[in-house]
């Protein structure tokens, strides 16, 4: 149930497991949840990114560890929950941020971009559920919250298989929040536009005419511009808090009015 704030930081006292959470939007999401009173495991493949992450974090006064893993590998996402467990005791909150990007046509697409794409977008979501739902259903508390997409909502060009693993995510969240509502557990995803970070900044460059491209997406969203990473961590720490707590199964846009306006046609 929601409680008032009442001044103190919102995450204060739990326990959050990021994925993905050296770069991008899963690093905002990590430096805001420390800031607002959680302690973070942090699990991503790039350690230097990810130990320099958590030392900043310490330094601004917040807690954070970091596990190397390939999330790709079902024994990588054991390995990080069990983490949190042995170190912490329990997990409250399990963001499922870590994702990856391939732009092709599907029967252009190559088998390892399939396997990457399939194990990194949605199978990484897979297996942490599994190993941190036991210890959320033990406790009949906690909350799941996976950085989807706008694509999952609504189709792109030109990356079919990227579009179809990030509805596949919405619909995981979506069917864990109907079968363990009535066990104290939320599960909602964010669907974020085009959000300024390094994964963007990979596709705008491999681009023609990079300037053109990025003035052409700033122009296709309704609000003029792109998002930024810490938007899309905003989302993630209301959908964990308990200001959300009557929220569950749901796919929250955060994308400056884009879908709004695809599904107005
Ligand atoms: P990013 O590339 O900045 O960060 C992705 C992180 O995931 C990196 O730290 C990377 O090391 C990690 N990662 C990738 N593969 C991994 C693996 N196999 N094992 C462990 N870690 C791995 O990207 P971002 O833009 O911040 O993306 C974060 C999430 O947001 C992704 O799920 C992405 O699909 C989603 N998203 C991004 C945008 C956007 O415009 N940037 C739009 C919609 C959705």
């Amino acid at each position: 149930m929601a409680q008032s704030c009442g001044g103190n930081a919102r995450l204060s006292g739990r326990v959050a497991i990021i994925t993905g959470g050296a770069s991008g939007i899963g690093a905002e999401t990590t430096r805001l949840f420390a800031r607002e009173g959680a302690t973070v495991v942090m699990a991503d493949r790039d350690s230097k990114r990810g130990e320099a992450l958590v030392s900043r974090v310490r330094s601004d006064g917040g807690e954070c560890v970091f596990v190397e893993a390939d999330l790709t590998q079902e024994n990588d996402c054991k390995r990080a929950t069990q983490t949190a467990i042995e170190l912490f005791g329990k997990i409250d909150i399990l963001v499922n941020n870590a994702g990856g990007f391939v732009k092709a046509l599907l029967h252009e697409t190559s088998t390892e971009d399939m396997e990457y794409l399939t194990g990194i977008n949605l199978y990484s979501a897979v297996w942490m559920c599994k190993y941190t739902l036991p210890y959320m259903l033990m406790r009949r508390k906690g909350v799941i919250c996976t950085t989807a997409s706008k694509t999952g909502l609504v189709a792109q060009r030109d990356s079919p298989l990227y579009c179809a693993t990030k509805a596949a995510v919405i619909r995981l969240m979506q069917a864990i929040a109907l079968d363990h509502a009535e066990e104290g557990i939320r599960a909602n995803a964010i669907c974020p536009g085009i959000i300024e970070t390094p994964m963007l900044e990979n596709s705008i460059q491999l681009s023609p005419d990079p300037e053109e491209f990025r003035r052409w997406n700033e122009l296709a969203q309704p609000l003029g511009r792109l998002g930024t990473p810490l938007e899309c961590a905003y989302a993630t720490l209301f959908l964990c808090s308990d200001e959300s707590s009557f929220i569950t199964g749901v796919a929250l846009p955060v994308d400056g009015g884009f879908t709004a306006m695809s599904l107005k046609h």
